[in-house]
């Protein structure tokens, strides 16, 4: 049976390690923490929407098919109504970039005539979806919703094929006899196949170093329903969201603050990041936030990874020593390139994680079992984690066509 030990129990971890159990492979995950989901992929609920854009990027493309992908993932899950639910999205006209992004989209064929994607909406009428006074128009997306992101790593993780090691801070890789060995502190493991999903710890074994990748701190509110919340049916978002109520909590996020010290990891909560969520609330709900009891508001920080090019790191790395020592040329065949035959990548996944780390894990577990890419080959050569090095090297049309 083929074998993969999965580094890191966030979201990229658990869902790469359900691609490859749904596809036989025995796979072992390892945990450096005492339970998982505990870092980025531990906030309380996180919300699933796509950014719609009528010129696509790469960027917004890889956005729009993992959501697509976690919700038909969602879908497959026998019990994914006790942690994601689709109250819709409705997303404001809140500044003049965003009313001219909405006029475009309306005026696009496809946008504006496909309203299970999206529905364009006047102020009276986003009130009414939304069960709460709005004050501008906005645009509807139907399909959108929140999900508890613990509970869903854990339903991904519950399969006969996957043993979850927690406690397993892993300290090297090397290449073996069979394949790649991994040890931690306590332990040794041996695999044909290693996935990192590490985060932002992604350069931590020496083979990803050329990956261009900053932690982002964000913070999130939490504040229990009121007199004036208690009506709200969907997320609502300007340049923030606020959930709908989730077991008597509604959301409001999120800071983003890029780490100027990259070594620092500072999760204890700041004062200053609460009021700019609760700012931006006042300017969602005024009503909402003078009900609010601010004693009662609780806050949870953590960081995402952010890349460049904010596209995720996903997939087979290449071997960076023998690249440089001896560069390809521009057109040379990605089968002669010098793989690391093996070992693969799932990280990198900014503010969206949850709507593109499970694609990544499919496109995983199709590379390792060599069957059909569930994305376009140039989108998957554009996730590639050895793309910076690539690109550094002078061959970005390569870094374009490695599949
Ligand atoms: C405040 C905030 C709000 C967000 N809101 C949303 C949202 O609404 N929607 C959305 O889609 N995304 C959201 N995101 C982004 C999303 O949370 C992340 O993109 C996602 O959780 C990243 O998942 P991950 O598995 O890559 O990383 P993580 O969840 O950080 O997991 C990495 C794991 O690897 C483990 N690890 C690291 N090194 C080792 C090692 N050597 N050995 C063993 N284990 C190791 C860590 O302990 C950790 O558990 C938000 C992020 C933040 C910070």
């Amino acid at each position: 049976m083929t074998t993969a030990v999965v580094i890191g129990g966030g979201i990229a971890g658990c869902s790469t390690a359900y691609a490859l159990a749904q596809r036989h492979i025995d796979v072992t995950l390892l945990e450096r923490h005492t339970e998982i989901a505990q870092e980025a992929s531990g906030n309380t609920l996180a919300m699933l929407y796509p950014k719609l854009s009528v010129i696509p990027s790469l960027q917004s493309t890889i956005t729009l098919l993992g959501f697509n992908f976690t919700l038909d993932l969602l879908a497959k899950l026998s019990n994914s109504a006790n942690f994601f639910n689709a109250c819709g999205q409705i997303q404001l006209a809140f500044n003049a970039a965003e009313k001219a992004k909405q006029a475009a989209l309306w005026k696009d064929d496809f946008f504006h005539n496909n309203q299970q994607v999206v529905q364009f909406l006047n102020g009276d009428k986003a009130s009414e979806i939304a069960g709460i006074a709005l004050k501008s128009a906005g645009i509807f997306l139907p399909q959108a919703g929140w999900v508890i992101p613990r509970l869903l790593c854990a339903a991904l993780c519950n399969h006969s094929l996957i043993k979850v090691q927690t406690n397993a801070n892993v300290m090297a890789i090397k290449p073996s006899k069979n394949g790649w060995d991994v040890t931690t502190i306590n332990d040794a493991f041996e695999a044909e196949n290693i996935v990192i999903c590490n985060a932002n710890d992604v350069k931590q074994f020496g083979f990803c170093n050329s990956a261009q990748i900053t932690p982002v701190r964000g913070q999130i509110e939490f504040f229990a329903t009121n007199a004036a919340s208690e009506t709200l049916k969907t997320i609502i978002c300007s340049d923030h969201y606020l959930s709908r109520s989730v077991a008597g909590l509604h959301c409001i996020g999120t800071t983003y603050s890029i780490n100027t010290a990259p070594n620092d990891f500072n999760t204890s909560i700041s004062a200053i990041d609460t009021q700019s969520n609760l700012a931006a609330l006042g300017k969602i709900s005024p009503e909402i936030l003078r009900e609010i009891d601010l004693k009662s508001v609780t806050s949870r920080a953590a960081y995402r990874s952010q890349t460049l090019d904010y596209r995720p790191l996903a997939g087979q790395l290449l071997n960076a020593v023998k690249l440089q020592e001896n560069p390809p040329r521009y057109n040379a065949s990605p089968a002669d390139l010098p793989w690391l035959h093996g070992l693969y990548v799932n990280a990198g996944h900014g503010s969206k994680g949850m709507i593109t780390a499970p694609v990544c894990g499919e496109l995983i577990a199709s590379l390792i079992c060599k069957t059909r890419l569930p994305i376009d080959a140039n989108l998957a050569s554009s996730m590639n984690p050895s793309r910076f090095l690539l690109k550094k090297l002078g061959l970005k049309q390569l870094s374009n066509l490695l599949y």
